[in-house]
């Protein structure tokens, strides 16, 4: 799937050979956090190189992704002043109401949840989004922003000094930077290469993601039901005219399982999801499309920052999606990150600036830290069947479903205000 620099597939946007100016910053990796950032610093004139090894216009294939996000609130806002939202060509579909309960498959949740309402907060607690509608609309935006120069499929060697970094493609041509942004996801190799240490956290369990249709309306409402294996997640999907009620679906199980489920047949898939919604409010379930696994594990790197580098999204950190908060935190990386860009470039600093970088740092790390270790501990003591555990739980959950400035409290937290 993956192109290199020497594949014989041309992307209609990259410019046969022509020399390639310096800019001032270059980002590696064209995932939904680096072209997100290249939207948002282009359009802020910034001039911006963004490398991805793979050709821009496949990734829209709807086989490439069958993820749906959970978009909060404060990306959602930053998408717009990239101008990205504007261009998804699919509508999203708001979440206005969350269901937290525990339980065992084929049983009914437990009488004690916790339910954040439309109350608690004055907009929904995020959008859904998919992840293919996401990929079109930040293409689009790419090739609407002249200041952006896209090189994909390209891979590129960088050589940082402390005056800034080198970028040399494959193809023999090479550009000057201030700045190198490492957009390039969890297996980073300009993190590797930086000698930035990685710490992993491993949870041996598979997410299986897919789409499902249902009998009822989800009305705008999601659900998170913890289960002994792991958690299962409801989240709502714009309907089509061939299935008006869908939702996608994030089940986490335990690896080796997890994939034995996901090649069922559809109509027992669909049995074994009605068993982990906790609830009957969907009624029955239909499969829809293609069922994916990911293995999942949670790492962190030690630093954000090396000369004239910054790490950004899925290279900095990778959580638990228990709480769809993972393409959530790379958003807000960038939004720290463009607002001391543009407002360095402005004033006519250098944006490659230790003193910068060091400030990006500390204005994500510890906030990102805190979020990985919550939903490390979230993991840890619901995805278990210990029945000490389960009372504990329980009660915790209902009590903050009984205190209404502490769900708001939550609510603010995760939408990113
Ligand atoms: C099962 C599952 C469900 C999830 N659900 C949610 C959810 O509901 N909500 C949410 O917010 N998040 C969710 N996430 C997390 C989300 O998918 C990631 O956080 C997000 O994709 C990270 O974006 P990124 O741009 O940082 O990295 P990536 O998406 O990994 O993009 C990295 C890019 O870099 C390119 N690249 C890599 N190496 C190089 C190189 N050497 N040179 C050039 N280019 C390179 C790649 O081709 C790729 O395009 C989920 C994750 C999983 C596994």
């Amino acid at each position: 799937m993956h192109q290199t620099a020497t594949s014989p597939q041309v992307d209609p946007t990259v410019t046969a050979a022509a020399p390639l100016a310096d800019v001032d910053v270059c980002i590696v990796g064209a995932g939904p956090v680096g072209a997100t950032l290249a939207c948002r610093l282009g359009r802020a004139g910034l001039r911006v190189a963004v490398i991805d090894r793979v050709g821009l216009s496949p990734m829209e294939h709807p086989d490439v992704d069958g993820r749906a996000y959970a978009l909060a609130a404060g990306p959602k806002l930053f998408l717009e002043e990239a101008g990205v939202w504007d261009h998804l060509p699919l509508p999203s579909c708001p979440i206005e109401d969350i269901l937290v309960t525990d339980g065992r498959p084929g049983e009914p949740a437990s009488s004690l949840f916790l339910e954040f309402t439309r109350e608690d907060a004055n907009q929904p607690f995020g959008w859904m989004v998919e992840a293919r509608s996401l990929r079109v609309a930040l293409n689009a935006t790419l090739a609407a922003t002249p200041e952006v120069c896209v090189l994909a499929p390209a891979e590129a060697t960088v050589t940082r000094q402390d005056d800034g970094a080198q970028i040399r493609l494959t193809d023999g041509r090479s550009f000057h930077a201030r700045l190198v942004v490492a957009a390039d996801g969890r297996r980073s190799r300009l993190r590797a290469e930086a000698g930035i240490p990685l710490t992993k956290l491993p949870y041996g369990q598979t997410a299986i993601v897919s789409a499902i249709a249902h009998e009822f309306p989800h009305d705008n409402s999601a659900i998170e039901h913890f289960l002994p294996a792991g958690p299962f997640a409801q989240l709502p999907l714009p309907g089509t005219q061939e299935h008006p009620y869908m939702s996608a679906i994030v089940w986490s199980d335990k690896d080796g399982t997890a994939e034995r489920f996901a090649a069922l047949p559809d109509d027992m898939f669909a049995r074994q999801v009605e068993k982990r919604m906790g609830t009957g409010r969907l009624g029955r379930v239909q499969p829809v499309g293609r069922r994916w696994t990911y293995p999942l594990s949670a790492q962190y790197a030690q630093r954000y920052v090396a000369t004239r580098m910054v790490l950004v999204g899925d290279a900095a950190h990778g959580i638990h999606p228990i709480a769809g908060q993972g393409l959530n935190l790379g958003y807000r990386d960038i939004i720290q990150l463009s607002s001391l860009l543009i407002d360095a470039h402005a004033k006519g600093q250098d944006v490659g600036a230790p003193a910068l970088l060091a400030r990006y740092q500390a204005q994500c790390r510890p906030a990102n830290m805190l979020m990985l270790a919550a939903t490390d501990a979230l993991d840890r003591l619901f995805s278990n069947n210990n029945p000490i555990l389960r009372l504990a739980r329980d009660i915790g959950i209902a009590s903050v479903h009984r205190m209404p400035a502490l769900r708001r409290a939550f609510v603010r937290h995760a939408m990113g205000l």
